[in-house]
């Protein structure tokens, strides 16, 4: 089965709105334990730090798009960055690279790491 590749932006957006929900979901479990005071602040503190952490997530993607090449997809012709050699359009799934060595290669991630 082929991998599925998603711009990187993307897919830390999606971690970053989920560690949102984990932080909810520790902090409501939290309010079973009002018996027990100290448990609950613990689960407090964790919810929050996780609600604080999606928080230093978005601002590193603020920090992220501001370096990424903005490029218009040849596919669907909508603007879109680019972060490293190869990175996904963000609306249509174009695989696409900065890198004229690799173009027309099969997609792979793996470019990334190499030097
Ligand atoms: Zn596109």
């Amino acid at each position: 089965m082929a991998k599925k590749y998603s711009s990187k932006i993307n897919k830390i957006r999606t971690f970053a709105l989920s560690l949102v929900f984990i932080g909810f979901i520790i902090m409501y479990v939290g309010i079973f334990f009002q018996k027990h005071p100290i448990v609950m602040t613990l689960f407090m503190i964790l919810g929050l730090l996780a609600i604080i952490g999606s928080t230093v997530v978005y601002f590193w993607i603020g920090m992220l798009s501001t370096k990424a090449l903005q490029v218009e997809c040849p596919n669907c012709g909508k603007p879109t960055k680019i972060l490293g050699r190869v990175d996904m359009c963000m609306h249509c799934r174009e695989p696409l690279t900065v890198d004229p060595e690799l173009e027309g290669k099969e997609f792979d991630e793996s470019y990334n790491r190499k030097k």
